[in-house]
């Protein structure tokens, strides 16, 4: 038994062996318990929030102690994303075939073509869980420090209007661990980038015919191929064709956001990885 000199706050003796937030208050559980103390009993308490009076053994005579709270820890990860949101009008398929032949090849932005936030949306609810999973799988690898995780791959964005099967989006995240009784607390951020080229007007040809009186020739494609294979319209004589060529173009974009998580370092406890 350690017997504290009068004066002296038993709050560090406890705090230096068991570095906790909380503690649960301990008296002594006998009749010379005063009776606020012994309201106190099992009671839970921050070490940066004393009870009137402060800390057990610090007020005057005080017999009570601290024990270590550890709170039990759920786990959660969250992602929030930044530089989403913004863009001018939303461009039709006929739009993206416009510029294939009157952009001169320049190279746009998905935010300026109006679809970032859909196709960031489609991305995230593919990748979302995956990528927490790996980042979790890093974390505890790492246990503690720094580290970086770099990802990407072709997705297949079909149902966000222009972008036809390979669209590559990747990123990388960079973060930091810290492990605490058994806990990963993690943070970091992310940078994403979207890759993808437009050059093949003939995928999305039929919406152009419907739209449009001139028919625009894929060069890469037969002409006749052009008309029977993919739209089942009858061939058209040569004559009532105005033939262009265009120019491929780049549509690229980038955006950020951060990651913040606690998780099981234990993998079979966890939800993640
Ligand atoms: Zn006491």
């Amino acid at each position: 038994m350690q017997y504290l000199r009068k004066g002296t706050p038993i709050r560090f003796e406890t705090k230096n062996t068991k570095p906790t937030t909380h503690y649960i208050w301990r008296t002594r559980r006998d009749g010379r318990v005063r009776s606020s103390h012994a309201e106190r009993e099992g009671q839970i308490f921050s070490w940066d929030d004393p009870p009137e009076g402060g800390h057990p053994g610090e007020d005057y005579g005080c017999r009570c102690t601290a024990d270590p709270y550890l709170p039990e820890a759920s786990e959660s990860m969250e992602i929030a994303l930044r530089g989403v949101s913004g863009g001018g009008a939303v461009w039709s398929s006929t739009d993206f075939v416009r510029h294939y032949y009157h952009g001169d090849g320049r190279g746009v932005t998905v935010r300026e073509t109006g679809h970032l936030s859909a196709i960031v949306d489609e991305y995230m609810a593919q990748v979302e869980k995956r990528l927490k999973d790996q980042i979790a799988t890093e974390a505890r690898d790492k246990s503690t420090g720094s580290f970086t995780y770099p990802f990407g791959r072709p997705y297949n964005m079909t149902s966000v209007v222009f972008s036809i099967e390979d669209t590559v989006i990747g990123g990388k995240f960079s973060g930091s661990v810290e492990e605490q009784h058994g806990v990963l607390n993690a943070e970091g951020s992310f940078d994403f980038y979207l890759k993808d080229e437009f050059s093949d007007p003939a995928d999305i040809g039929v919406e152009v015919i419907d739209q449009g009186e001139t028919i625009f020739e894929n060069i890469h494609r037969p002409l006749d191929n052009y008309l029977r294979g993919r739209t089942g319209l009858p061939p058209r004589g040569p004559q009532r064709l105005e033939i262009q060529t265009g120019e491929p173009y780049s549509i690229t974009d980038d955006w950020s956001g951060t990651l913040r998580g606690q998780i099981y370092l234990d993998p079979a406890r966890s939800a993640y990885g």
